[in-house]
């Protein structure tokens, strides 16, 4: 996700949001593919639950765990190995179509999920999340039949249903696995109302993140994460894993998904399956239109960055292809080798720019060539694949884990790219917002809070603009070769897992053999592992 947004490229966005939108209104190419729906712009609030209509569950074979080989068409090479210590991780096998009818799109889904307690606690309970039943995503997601071990069982749900709990027959000790079927539904009805339009169906393109029922995580002595996400930021708190999928579509819809595909088949009656496999990740998102257009670059040799664009954006489509092709270059030389066979980018109806595992989503609003808000957006979603994909965070408690460090990766984008003047500007441009923010009265808080803790406008620059001021912060202390080789360590350590506030600090003062509490506690704030004498002593300070 995106927030920081200068005055400058609001500006720009409205001026930019005009002309994107009246060229939209001539494209009108495929609307004839689809099927008729009500020419809804906005869709209605879930507050009145869209009924799903029933329907017969679908039969999955059983899975063959152990079976991993076809995994590693999603990694790179040399990366391919990764998928062997996935095998007793958090696995999903879903088949699933997307449809389209009385003016919803729906996704009929059955999955079967295996999951291995990592923990040194006994589970009695295993917990997904239904994300699309998040009022700020705005869906409806409905589990109609869930089976444990191949025997029915009756889950229960919570928090506004977006909480599923399966109770187990017996307790799951640490090391055991448990398998879970689950018969689900998604809709999304046309148009998009809810925040950051990241979900939904509009402009004859269907976007879900978390289109399918998610494991949450269990954290050892404090158990499963089942708080409802805000508004704001990002909800999804999830783990690694490996995902294998068999989706049908309508056969004029264009697919662009986490992971990779390995076939396509048709499906019969104008359908068509496509078969995807991911490496280690901890969620998919899905998007499907029938007008994208498609532009490939290969980089490095072996990364195959795709982008899908509506109707007119080619041209800019060629630029972001540019970006994402550089950024994801220059971030694997910095950070750590991108280890995914694929990248993929979408323009979609969101508001600003979303990241997701393997895929980033742009908005059709910043799409326009030339556009520097389309770059930065871009360069950013990119720099989140290292932080949020490959290293993970709880979104919702802790924002500034990805975000501040994502933020920071647009520095090191543009001073590769433009040079040291380019980068020096651009660091200015965010001291001078954050001093304004602070000159204006409002409240400089700490990185680390939950997303809850601040308002709109704080979350925005405290995050996004005092975070990456950190860590130049950091990096001026430390010097450039310094701070890369902290940043790598904590890359090699996490990739795959999920890290918090200690595991910044410790990889930056491994790495460095610094003490670096006082400086974390200054702009960080506190948090489990800071050095208790430098707290106290740091609280004296006049
Ligand atoms: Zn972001």
């Amino acid at each position: 996700m995106i927030q920081r947004q200068p005055l400058w490229s609001l500006l720009t966005l409205l001026m930019l949001g005009m002309i994107v939108l009246s060229a939209c209104g001539d494209a009108a190419s495929g609307a004839d593919r689809l099927p008729a729906l009500p020419p809804t712009v906005t869709a209605v609030p879930p507050s009145t639950p869209t009924e799903l209509p029933p329907h017969d569950p679908i039969q999955l074979a059983p899975v063959n765990w152990d079976e991993i080989e076809h995994f590693r068409a999603a990694m790179r090479p040399a990366f391919a190995g990764d998928i062997d210590a996935f095998v007793n991780r958090n696995r999903y096998y879903i088949e699933a179509s997307l449809t389209f009818e009385d003016g919803v799109a729906i996704i009929y889904g059955a999955q079967r999920v295996r999951y291995t307690n990592r923990s040194a606690d006994t589970l009695n309970e295993l917990v997904f999340r239904l994300y699309p039943n998040i009022p700020a995503l705005g869906g409806r997601m409905v589990v109609y039949q869930a089976e444990l071990n191949d025997i029915p069982v009756a889950p229960s749900l919570s928090e506004r249903e977006t909480v599923l709990i399966i109770p187990l027959d017996k307790p799951l000790a640490p090391g055991d696995s448990a398998e879970v079927e689950l018969q689900f539904s998604t809709a999304a009805e046309r148009g998009m109302f809810a925040s950051y339009g990241a979900f939904g169906f509009q402009d004859q393109t269907f976007s879900g993140p978390e289109w399918y029922p998610v494991l949450s995580v269990y954290e050892e002595g404090r158990g499963w994460w089942t708080e409802r996400p805000t508004p704001n930021g990002d909800a999804a708190y999830t783990e690694s894993g490996l995902y294998e999928v068999l989706l049908t579509v309508p056969e004029s819809f264009v697919v662009a998904m986490s992971g990779s595909e390995i076939e396509r088949f048709p499906a019969g009656d104008e359908q068509m399956t496509y078969h995807y496999v991911t490496g280690p990740m901890r969620d998919l998102l899905l998007v499907a239109s029938p007008i994208f257009g498609k532009l490939t670059n290969v980089v490095d040799d072996e990364i195959t960055v795709n982008v899908f664009f509506w109707p007119g954006g080619e041209s800019a489509a060629e630029e972001v292809l540019r970006i994402t092709s550089d950024a994801v270059h220059i971030f694997s030389e910095k950070f750590g080798t991108y280890p995914y066979a694929e990248l993929d980018v979408a323009e979609t109806f969101n508001y600003t720019a979303i990241e997701y595992p393997g895929i980033i989503v742009v908005s059709d609003r910043s799409w326009v060539r030339g556009n520097t808000f389309l770059e930065i957006a871009t360069a950013h979603e990119v720099g989140h694949q290292w932080f949020y994909g490959l290293i993970g965070n709880n979104q919702v408690q802790q924002p500034w884990i990805d975000e501040s460090m994502t933020s920071f990766t647009e520095y090191v984008y543009l001073r590769e790219l433009y040079g040291e003047k380019r980068f020096k500007d651009t660091v200015q441009g965010d001291r001078d917002w954050y001093n304004y923010y602070k000159s204006s009265g409002a409240p400089d808080l700490v990185l680390d809070l939950p997303v809850a803790s601040y308002s709109d406008n704080n979350y925005g620059v405290i995050i996004y603009t005092k975070g990456p001021l950190f860590y130049f912060e950091l990096e001026k202390l430390l010097g450039q070769e310094r701070f890369l080789k902290a940043v790598q360590l904590y890359f090699q350590r996490f990739r795959y897992e999920v890290a918090r506030s200690n595991d910044v600090l410790t990889a930056f003062e491994d790495a460095t053999d610094e003490d670096l509490d006082a400086i974390f506690y200054q702009w960080v704030g506190e948090f489990d592992g800071l050095d208790p004498a430098v707290v106290e002593e740091m609280k004296t300070r006049p």
